[in-house]
């Protein structure tokens, strides 16, 4: 039941990046779906990410509720712990944070932070980037035995 709310409550998100994935598929954009997360590479959505958006310039990957859109697969797999904090985002706030991201960048630049950099959803996706880090930095080191 709250796997069925957590794909619920976002879902008007997601259906807009399954049609966004379906018409990407026609401009050779590649789909498939990773750990209850459709995701889609290439086609014409990359040639906007390639573009960027106001405040953020170019970027590799944009998650749209239980859909994530990459420039390639291997953007896709670079930013796939900084987008997933993003969908747990889209579980938590639903619809919400199409109103929220934006007033959190706002807030941000009004305190003379940056809008992208300093929006405090940008930061959580940073720092579960970093804390993935940190776990397999640490596997790595152990692996070496330092
Ligand atoms: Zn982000």
């Amino acid at each position: 039941m709250r796997r069925f709310l957590r794909y619920l409550w976002p879902f008007p998100l997601t259906l807009l990046g399954v049609l966004i994935a379906l018409a990407a598929r026609g401009s050779g954009g590649a789909m498939r779906q990773v750990e209850g997360v459709l995701e889609i590479a290439g086609g014409w959505p990359a040639w906007v990410l390639r573009r960027g958006f106001p405040f953020s310039g170019p970027v590799a990957a944009i998650t749209l509720g239980h859909v994530v859109l990459g420039v390639s697969s291997n953007a896709l797999a670079a930013t796939r712990v900084h987008e997933r904090a993003h969908v747990r985002q889209f579980e938590r706030w639903g619809v919400l944070l199409l109103v929220l991201y934006p007033l959190a960048g706002l807030l941000a630049w009004l305190r003379g932070g940056n809008p992208y950099l300093d929006n405090p959803f940008e930061r959580e996706a940073r720092m579960a980037e970093a804390a993935d880090r940190g776990v397999s930095g640490l596997a790595a080191n152990q692996s070496t035995g330092r």
